[in-house]
């Protein structure tokens, strides 16, 4: 089938985080709800549409947020809840399609073209999704429709909040032509500026500029920017990519200077990572180590497992060796950022009858029972405890 024949859904749930604090403290219902680090160097993971219209936006420091918003209501984000209702909604999209690219928790493109001849119209499939996701969680997704990623996407930012829209390839040239050309996926600062300079500034005036004058001024090849200025985009949609590596990482307040509180912390981020992991039935085999120097200087440490594994203890084992040669190896080591992530993933193995199951494996068994029951949290290793009072 030509790719741009297919039929693509894009999914983003509105102010994610923020809606979610909203749900489960109805109290905060039109109010401006800002979630982030809240902390000196904090910054904005997610706003609601209230804070917005202060000027509060994503990725903002939180200092120049409370400045433009100071009654606003500050809230730390609560990544595991996060991920049990990301969870959810993910579970949602697979029943539609196996071919489901995540791109953050919030957020996918849904390749449906093969589900239309059981599950009817992408506008039926595309109305579906967003009610079950509404009954199965109670929050709002906007959903995009298209014959490709970059209009299904284009859809969906164009009518969120509680968007629904679809863009048609006949449509696709006069819908993209009035949008400024920074909103094609490509299109970065640089290039933007170049073609401001060149007069170009909507997505319109992109196509219809000369080929050869714009090869001329932006020195490189432009043909597949004018595709995407017409509505083509041939990317095909990766189900595998979001399963690439699960990561936690933390940034302190105050920077760490004591090994054994670092090792905390790592003990922590592992424990996070192999839940997900568990979650998906994924093993992993490559472990990785972030390790951030005040200011800005970031090393990273990487080590295989023997065997793939979703064990917070096997994962733990082979960090903290990392950590602790990084350490050291350092004259006054420091940390301003710590994290850690699992790679190199395989489909978790058929459980082996003869195979012993190891002690950590019952433990991490017993503490997902135990959090799914009583909340993310409540079972954590005994080390892990003194980042909860740190930091
Ligand atoms: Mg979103």
């Amino acid at each position: 089938m030509p790719p741009d024949e297919r039929s693509i859904i894009h999914v983003d749930m509105d102010a994610f985080y923020a809606s979610v604090e909203v749900l489960d403290q109805p109290g905060l219902r039109g109010l401006p709800v800002i979630v982030g680090g809240l902390g000196p160097r904090g910054v904005v993971s997610t706003c609601s549409y209230e804070a917005r219209t202060f000027g509060v936006r994503s990725a903002m420091p939180i200092v120049q947020a409370r400045r433009l918003c100071p009654d606003g209501v500050y809230v730390w984000p609560r990544m595991a809840r996060y991920e049990e209702l990301s969870d959810q909604v993910f579970d949602v999209f697979h029943q539609v399609t196996p071919l489901v690219e995540g791109l953050s928790l919030d957020e996918a493109f849904l390749d449906v073209t093969a589900s239309l001849r059981l599950l009817g119209s992408i506008e039926t499939i595309g109305r579906g999704i967003k009610e079950a996701i509404r009954e199965r969680t109670g929050l709002v997704a906007s959903v995009g429709m298209g014959p490709n990623k970059l209009l299904a996407k284009l859809a969906s930012e164009m009518s969120k909040p509680d968007g629904f829209h679809r863009i048609t390839a006949q449509g696709a040239a006069d819908e993209l032509a009035p949008l400024p050309v920074g909103r094609l996926w490509t299109v970065g600062k640089v290039t933007e500026q170049a073609l401001h300079r060149m007069g170009i500034r909507t997505i319109g005036e992109l196509a219809a500029c000369d080929t050869a004058r714009l090869a001329g001024a932006l020195g490189r090849q432009v043909s597949g920017l004018q595709a995407l200025a017409r509505g083509e985009d041939d990317r095909c949609v990766e189900p595998a990519q979001a399963e690439q590596s699960i990561g936690a990482e933390h940034t302190f307040d105050v920077d760490v200077a004591e090994l054994a509180l670092a090792e905390s912390w790592l003990l922590r981020h592992c424990e996070r990572i192999a839940a997900r992991a568990r979650q998906r039935g994924l093993e992993g085999r490559t472990v990785t180590v972030k390790l951030r120097e005040p200011p800005f200087v970031t090393h990273t440490r990487q080590a295989q497992l023997r065997a793939p594994s979703a064990s917070a203890s096997d994962i733990y084992a082979v960090a903290r060796g990392l950590l602790k040669s990084w350490w050291q190896a350092q004259r006054r080591p420091r940390l301003r950022l710590l994290g850690a992530s699992l790679s190199g993933f395989a489909t978790e193995r058929q459980q082996d009858l003869f195979d012993a199951v190891s002690d950590a494996r019952v433990t991490d068994r017993v503490q997902d029972k135990i959090n799914l029951r009583f909340g993310t949290g409540s079972l954590v290793r005994a080390g892990v405890l003194r980042t909860k009072r740190q930091n």
